[in-house]
């Protein structure tokens, strides 16, 4: 597989390398150079397979034969190790496709179960890693885990400070081992920054083998383009023919997974990117004009980035698919919307969280007669337990995989944003 650097298309480099270097050369994002794409008569085959045979094949598709099949199969199964996609009917044509029930709880473990098990190639040959990753809430649990007591890899994970769930917190900040956390005193989108100086940094990059599990990394969004062809498979044939994905967005791997699997000729009709206040894309797709804000504090915190990392990828690809931004769905939902739709999603008895909820009402809002709606699921409702219970006027119950986290002590060190702290605190 080979991939171009956005900012520099000179800049060519294969799909291994792009996943251990994360962003080529002046920060720039890898995009594929060949866009695969799926025969009309292969894909009727493709989705009767079942999800990880069907999700080697994706891969595969895309890295060519970079990595052995046999590999590659193990990568697969090693990380899709739990409970895929499931889908659930709220309404009579909108149903949540719900991503979370791997073992933290949000869809980011495909992605970072798939990245570690990547990196844990290079491994073998024993190359030493330190993972630098921001978080806005479910990405530190998820690489975490999924890297955690992995030989010869380091992982320092930036979160801003009292913005993310306390249950979100006790994921990733109570591991110990080889997982260190640090609370940045400031946003999200300083947390980003900082990561960024990081990898500008070519001495630290050097002296500390530095990589991010962001989804920046192109693995990351392969995994992920997996999902979107297994919910695809899970709905009933007259379904599939107006389908409409709703994604609550922040930095847009996600949609960009989407995108992708749109682009391999799954026949997703259109995509809404789905945002609350932090809505620098859907003004974007309304004026024409890039004007990103400070970040706002929301109660759907994954999503508070107003600098989406992903952005330049998903304008190229419509760019190479001679597709049209104007066929992109987009909104924005504030907090007070959210709630009023949380509450309506449990009328009709569908217990939810602020990020479904803002995918759904947008998807509600806009869907038409003859179509049918998923909005994605990225996240299980008792992470956000403290707030759902209160806006519901219920007692969520703790899954297993967050009841035993939330009792042990957090070991996060405290940080001002500045990237000469943070640099010291790399290399010591
Ligand atoms: C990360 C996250 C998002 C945003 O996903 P992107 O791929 O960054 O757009 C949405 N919801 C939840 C619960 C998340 O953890």
């Amino acid at each position: 597989m080979k991939l171009y650097n956005l900012k520099n298309h000179n800049e060519e480099v294969n799909f291994l390398q792009a996943v251990k270097m994360g962003l080529g050369d002046n920060q720039g994002l890898f995009f594929p150079t060949e866009l695969p794409i799926i025969p009309k008569y292969a894909l009727k085959e493709l989705i009767e397979m079942d999800f990880l045979t069907r999700s080697v094949k994706i891969i595969s598709m895309f890295i060519g034969n970079e990595i052995e099949i046999h590999d590659l199969t193990k990568y697969v199964h090693n990380a899709f190790a739990f409970s895929g996609p499931i889908i659930v009917p709220v309404t009579k044509n909108i149903s949540c496709c719900e991503l979370f029930h791997g073992p933290t709880l949000a869809f980011k473990d495909f992605g970072a179960r798939f990245m570690a098990q990547i990196i844990s190639h290079f491994n073998d040959k024993n190359d030493k890693f330190t993972i630098l990753t921001a978080t806005s809430g479910d990405t530190g649990a998820a690489v975490a885990h999924a890297f955690y007591k992995l030989k010869n890899v380091k992982v320092v994970i930036l979160y801003p400070k009292g913005k993310i769930s306390k249950l979100q917190e006790a994921l990733f900040c109570t591991l110990g081992e080889n997982i260190t956390s640090i609370a940045i005193e400031g946003s999200f989108d300083e947390c980003q920054t900082l990561v960024k100086q990081a990898f500008n940094d070519k001495q630290l990059k050097i002296k500390t083998g530095l990589n991010s599990a962001n989804s920046i990394n192109i693995s990351r969004l392969l995994a992920q383009v997996c999902y979107y062809f297994e919910a695809y498979a899970l709905i009933p044939d007259i379904k599939r023919k107006n389908l409409v994905i709703s994604i609550p967005c922040g930095n847009f791997g996600n949609l960009t997974a989407g995108l992708l699997s749109k682009s391999m000729g799954l026949p997703i009709k259109s995509f809404i990117a789905a945002t609350n206040v932090n809505d620098t894309v859907p003004r974007f797709l309304k004026t024409g004009i890039w004007n990103p804000y400070n970040s706002i504090s929301t109660i759907s915190n994954a999503m508070d980035i107003s600098r989406p990392n992903n952005w330049p990828r998903v304008e190229e690809l419509f760019r190479r698919k001679q597709w049209s931004l104007n066929e992109l769905g987009f909104g924005n939902v504030s907090d007070c919307v959210t709630i009023e739709t949380l509450l309506t999603l449990n009328h009709m008895g569908y217990v939810s969280e602020p990020h479904a909820a803002v995918a759904y009402k947008l998807l509600q809002e806009q869907l038409k007669e003859n179509e049918f709606g998923l909005f994605l699921g990225t996240a299980h409702p008792a992470k956000f337990k403290h707030l759902v219970d209160s806006i519901l006027n219920t007692n969520l119950k703790l899954p297993k995989a967050l009841e035993e986290p939330s009792k042990l002590p957090i070991l996060s060190y405290d940080m001002k944003p500045s990237f000469e702290k943070l640099k010291k605190f790399l290399i010591s």
